[in-house]
């Protein structure tokens, strides 16, 4: 056992998709043209005011409540202060005394708060000269809320878990998309060593803007290791901010922490109090979706599949969408989920596919499922349509037409070929009459190999019983 325990909590910033920005009518849309979607509210114009955009308000309440929290009948907007040049108004409207939701759980990690809060600029310092920096304000006031966890997580793969499933929760909820790379969701990691059994914690250091489920992992098994150095040499650890660097594997110091008190925070006087209505939160409550959690139990219990499977058809809900699509088209989920979660899943890492990006619909491969089940094909040559399917999008009975698959049910057919077998094999006859029943597995090979895969198993091994005796 280690010497240290590890103790992480993680701030993790959603953007929320609405149409619109926080507290302007400017678009929230990632990716248009640097400084198309701005205004005098969000560039911090003298005068302009702010207005609240409902919709954002609803998304945190969506998930406050999924994520188990008290949503606060009044939460208060503030001002948390500091200087940048992706922030016009120097300050960052925030909350902070008074956040919106408090106290809530995801499974035993407790969630301190969730508050709202826009989103700052971006400088783009790619410019090809190294002197100049370029501004793109139209980030700045998008949504925000900032999740935060307590300090309740004690290992890198338990954060990376923890973060994997509040990204399922948030996809779920339609409230934001997730989307890491383009920095849609993104997390501050707080991580501290103290000795084990101790129950104070130790000083924590802040890795800023991770964005993905490996770099997390990544950044805080080396921070953890990099802390543990620093205690055994008899060195302190620093408060302060560091970077994750992918390409050297390491972190990097970025700047000494800042204190709360650093930020002046106080009530912004252009916005009132938040005040949320009771009915409202309920009439939100009515509309949450099914999570991943509950689904899974479902999927177990109406389609008689076993719990693993159910979790991991449930953990992406546009693959749970896709099983269910399939489940409708041909009530078969067993055999629907095998081919999803062997088959398709692999094929998936193999092209580095999204469920989203393929070609074949869950109507195809219901279909597919159910022409095996028929005899029409052999499950072996299910493998072909499948792939194929995967590649072009085509119908099963297409690609078995052209490709010449159908099986061969014709008992007259099959007869034959065993007929044949049967007569050269005589040495393997005697074998299966004396008592060794496991010759039956040979025979049935040599007939595949005859008729070329295409015989139908099942008749087959009813003919060779017959004829051997
Ligand atoms: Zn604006």
């Amino acid at each position: 056992m280690s010497k240290y325990e590890t103790v992480i909590g993680l701030e993790v910033h959603a953007q929320l998709l609405t149409k619109t920005k926080l507290f302007c009518a400017c678009s929230a849309k990632f990716g248009d043209p640097p400084n198309s979607n701005i205004c005098p509210v969000c560039t911090g114009q003298a005068g302009a005011l702010p207005v609240l955009n409902k919709t954002a308000v609803e998304m945190a309440i969506k998930t406050g409540l999924a994520l188990n929290c008290e949503i606060r009948e009044k939460s208060i907007f503030a001002r948390k202060n500091y200087f940048y040049p992706d922030l016009p108004k120097g300050y960052q409207i925030s909350q902070y005394e008074k956040p919106l939701c408090v106290n809530g759980k995801l499974d035993h990690v407790p969630i301190v708060r969730i508050h709202m809060e826009e989103d700052a600029g971006k400088l783009l310092h790619d410019t090809g000269d190294p002197a100049v920096s370029h501004v793109d304000l139209n980030r700045c006031g998008t949504p925000l809320i900032e999740i935060v966890s307590g300090p309740d997580l004690h290992s890198p793969e338990e954060a990376a878990d923890y973060m994997r499933k509040l990204r399922n929760i948030l996809v779920y909820l339609e409230v934001c998309d997730g989307n890491m790379q383009e920095g849609s969701l993104r997390c501050d990691a707080n991580v501290s060593i103290r000795p084990a059994g101790s129950k104070k914690l130790g000083t924590r250091t802040e890795i800023k803007n991770v964005n993905s489920f490996k770099f997390i992992e990544n950044a805080l098994a080396y921070e953890i290791q990099r802390q543990t150095a620093v205690v055994e040499a008899g060195g302190k650890v620093i408060q302060e901010t560091r970077l994750w660097n992918q390409q050297k594997g390491t972190t990097e110091a970025m700047r000494s922490k800042e204190e709360a008190h650093d930020y002046r925070y106080f009530p912004d006087p252009d916005l009132l109090p938040l005040v949320v209505d009771r009915v409202w939160v309920e009439k939100i409550k009515g509309t949450l979706p099914e999570l991943a959690g509950e689904k899974a139990l479902r999927f177990a219990k109406q389609y008689n599949i076993p719990e693993y499977d159910a979790g991991v058809l449930t953990a992406q809900k546009e693959l749970a969408y896709y099983f269910e699509e399939c489940v409708r088209h041909h009530p078969s989920p067993k055999k629907i989920s095998n081919w999803i979660m062997a088959e398709l899943l692999r094929e998936l890492k193999v092209r580095d596919q999204d469920i989203t990006e393929i070609k074949m619909k869950p109507e195809q491969l219901a279909r597919m499922v159910a022409l095996i089940e028929q005899g029409t094909i052999s499950g072996a040559a299910g493998k072909g349509v499948f792939m194929a399917m995967l590649d072009t999008g085509k119908d099963p009975e297409a690609i078995i037409q052209a490709k010449g698959l159908e099986q061969v049910s014709d008992t007259g057919a099959i007869e034959t070929v065993i007929d044949k077998i049967i007569a050269k094999e005589a040495e393997n006859v005697k074998r299966y009459q004396s008592g060794k029943k496991n010759v039956l597995g040979f025979f049935v090979g040599e007939v595949m190999k005859a008729m070329k895969g295409k015989a139908n198993p099942k008749m087959v091994n009813e003919i060779l019983r017959k004829k051997l005796g």
